[in-house]
């Protein structure tokens, strides 16, 4: 070949740096660059074998499919080869140019936190092909795409660029010669490769043969029954389907003929990588029809909320040649999704019965995606209420429960659930709005993450209860059964008479203006002076400062409504009715600094600069003239 048919080209900037991280920081557990290539051969021969039922296939129709491995210990190289579906030139520089996933600023800092921690992880960033530089200084891809346009040869020793020239002859698939580093020789050895392909890659679909010799038994796991898999079985098919290095945490196989033939094996596994700042997840169920891949990482297969699931499906029932473009349309996808999304939410409800503390366990890594789930997917909504978790006013600190529970301890006479949402358990407890919760020994959850409240919107209610945030102005709490105390009356002695606290509320109507609907008598204010309740319905404090954050509380502006509820048996607001006649101008001071109190109290924003300077004023009065 001439020096003119040889094109060098640069790696995208983030190869390099995959690239940097995989040559320089990883050197233990060097075997598993041998998984990733095969599997990625097993995948090119997957995708080759479905394309094939979709379209006839003339070129190297008669190729078997299958992965070929070879060792020259006098060459010192290895050389992987399958009769997959192959690379065109175009596919050739952006699957081994450039990153598909790197979006995220963070990618890889992960990477390589998680390169130094477990290389078994590199697998889920999808950058497995580089792994080959761990073991090769000198790589060389070549490639013929299944449509028959004549191949070419990819290389490179992984420093900055690559070269990419043609490659005439070859047959359908991919060969990939690895010319091995000096310490790296052992990979040159049959016995090494074979160890290492019954180590990880039992499952691959595919005859595996290393030196013509078949080295693996080629077996769809999840279509034998539950008695004769071993637990060591289950995991290592996790390992394998998941790209995973690590144990899952739960496992559902399960198999059903009506009113679809399925057989599913899925896995939980024990991170989540979506909150390792990786950006969104790819789904890791893979749909099958009779063993054969239809679709690899299924978008349709499951609801978006699933994605963090591992494993496949398999119907009988779905046509083999079905293309992935109908898969979203088509009724019976649809139908498995439906039967899919509800037994595996029964699963988790049963697990929850199981081992509560492991359904813990569970919650505080995928809860996020359950509450996804009750926000995006209607149709399992009501569902999915059973798995929620929340910490409550009669939760230990840190323990979270479920609302069957709470509905199970309710008091006679309450038909609600309340729930209040604050940056922590303890800001929550020092707030206004717990109380009288408190006081009356009524029970209330606290939702202590910011998307928390647009979930319990979403849901509406529990077990025929609706379910109420206590920042809503029109709160009614069940009367207490201990004693009818009212609110305040005892511990701060006689309340403000009616008619002051009317004078006083419209006077602070005046001062406060538009920023507030009503000031008013509370009837649940026990300590707190002031509050912030909301007017609207659906909308709550911290749904408030979510939609403000986001941009988007001008699409809301009804909703903003609130009123300003005063405690009539607090000294301070006794004291603030008669300060008004004597010195209108400093409790105007102190009417402001409530109001901006009760609005930190209610997690929403005030004009800090403001309230420092009136602040001074306060204690320059305190401090005394
Ligand atoms: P991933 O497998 O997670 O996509 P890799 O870095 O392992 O990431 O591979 C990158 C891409 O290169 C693959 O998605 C595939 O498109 C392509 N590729 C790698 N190996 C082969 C092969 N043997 N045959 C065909 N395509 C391949
Ligand atoms: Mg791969």
């Amino acid at each position: 070949m001439t020096e003119a048919q040889v094109e060098t080209k640069q790696f995208q900037a983030e190869t390099r740096k995959v690239l940097d991280i995989v040559i320089n920081s990883l050197y233990t557990e060097r075997d598993i660059f041998v998984r990733e290539l095969v599997s990625n051969a097993a995948d090119a021969l997957e995708k080759f074998r479905h394309q094939s039922l979709i379209e006839k296939v003339e070129f190297d129709a008669h190729v078997p499919l299958e992965i070929t491995i070879d060792c020259d210990d006098k060459a010192h190289t290895l050389t992987l080869t399958d009769t997959g579906i192959g690379m065109t030139k175009e596919e050739l520089e952006t699957n081994l140019g450039t990153i598909a996933h790197s979006g995220s600023q963070h990618f890889f800092e992960h990477l390589a936190e998680a390169a130094k921690k477990d290389v078994n992880l590199i697998g889920q960033f999808g950058v497995g092909f580089y792994s080959a530089f761990m073991a090769a200084k000198n790589v060389r891809v070549q490639t013929r795409s299944f449509s028959g346009e004549e191949g070419f040869e990819w290389a490179s020793d992984g420093g900055g660029t690559y070269t990419i020239s043609s490659c005439p002859g070859l047959h359908r698939g991919t060969k990939i010669i690895l010319e091995l580093k000096d310490d790296a020789q052992t990979y040159a050895s049959k016995f090494t490769i074979e160890r290492i392909i019954q180590q990880y890659s039992t499952f691959v679909p595919f005859p595996v043969k290393v030196e013509g010799k078949l080295v693996n038994t080629v077996q769809a796991i999840w279509t034998r029954s539950k008695a004769e898999i071993t637990e060591e079985e289950y995991t290592e098919f996790y390992k394998f389907i998941g790209n995973a290095g690590d144990e899952p945490l739960y496992r559902l196989h399960f198999s059903a003929d009506a009113p679809l033939a399925i057989n599913a094996l899925v896995y939980v596994p024990k991170e989540n990588f979506e909150v390792l700042g990786m950006g969104r997840m790819q789904p890791g169920v893979n749909l099958y029809c009779q063993k054969v891949l239809i679709d690899q990482h299924s978008e349709n297969i499951l609801p978006e909320w699933l994605r963090f699931l591992k494993g496949v499906v398999d119907s009988e029932d779905l046509p083999l040649n079905i293309s992935r473009q109908s898969l979203q349309d088509n009724a019976l996808v649809i139908k498995l999704r439906k039967v899919l999304a509800k037994r595996f939410i029964k699963f988790l409800g049963e697990e929850a019965e199981r081992d509560a503390d492991k359904y813990l366990e569970f919650w505080k890594t995928f809860g996020i995606f359950i509450k996804e789930g009750v926000t995006s997917d209607f149709e399992h909504r009501g569902d999915l209420g059973k798995l929620l978790r929340f910490e409550s006013s009669a939760s230990e600190p840190g323990k979270m429960i479920s609302l069957d529970e709470y509905v199970g301890r309710m008091k006679d006479g309450q038909d609600k659930i309340y729930y209040i949402n604050g940056p922590s358990r303890g800001a929550v407890e020092y707030g206004p709005y717990v109380e009288m919760f408190k006081k009356r020994g009524v029970e209330i959850f606290y939702t202590l993450e910011p998307i928390d409240d647009f979930v319990l919107n979403h849901l509406g209610e529990y077990s025929g209860k609706k379910l109420v945030s206590a920042d809503r102005a029109d709160l009614h709490l069940p009367e207490s059964t201990e004693s009818n105390v009212d609110a305040g009356t005892k511990e701060s002695g006689e309340p403000l008479e009616a008619e002051a606290l009317q004078q006083l509320c419209a006077w602070m109507k005046e001062i406060l203006g538009e920023r507030i609907a009503e000031v008013k008598a509370s009837s649940r204010l026990v300590e707190s002076p002031a509050m912030i309740v909301n007017v609207d319905g659906y909308m709550t404090s911290s749904m408030e400062r979510l939609l403000k954050a986001s941009g988007q509380s001008e699409a809301f502006g009804m909703g903003m409504k609130k009123d300003m509820e005063l405690n009539a048996a607090s000294p301070l607001i006794k004291k603030l009715a008669v300060l008004r006649a004597s010195d209108a101008s400093f409790a105007g001071d102190l009417v402001e600094q409530l109001y901006a109190n009760a609005m930190i109290q209610a997690g929403l924003l005030v004009d800090s600069m403001e309230m420092v300077q009136r602040n001074y004023r306060i204690l320059e009065r305190a401090a005394g003239e």
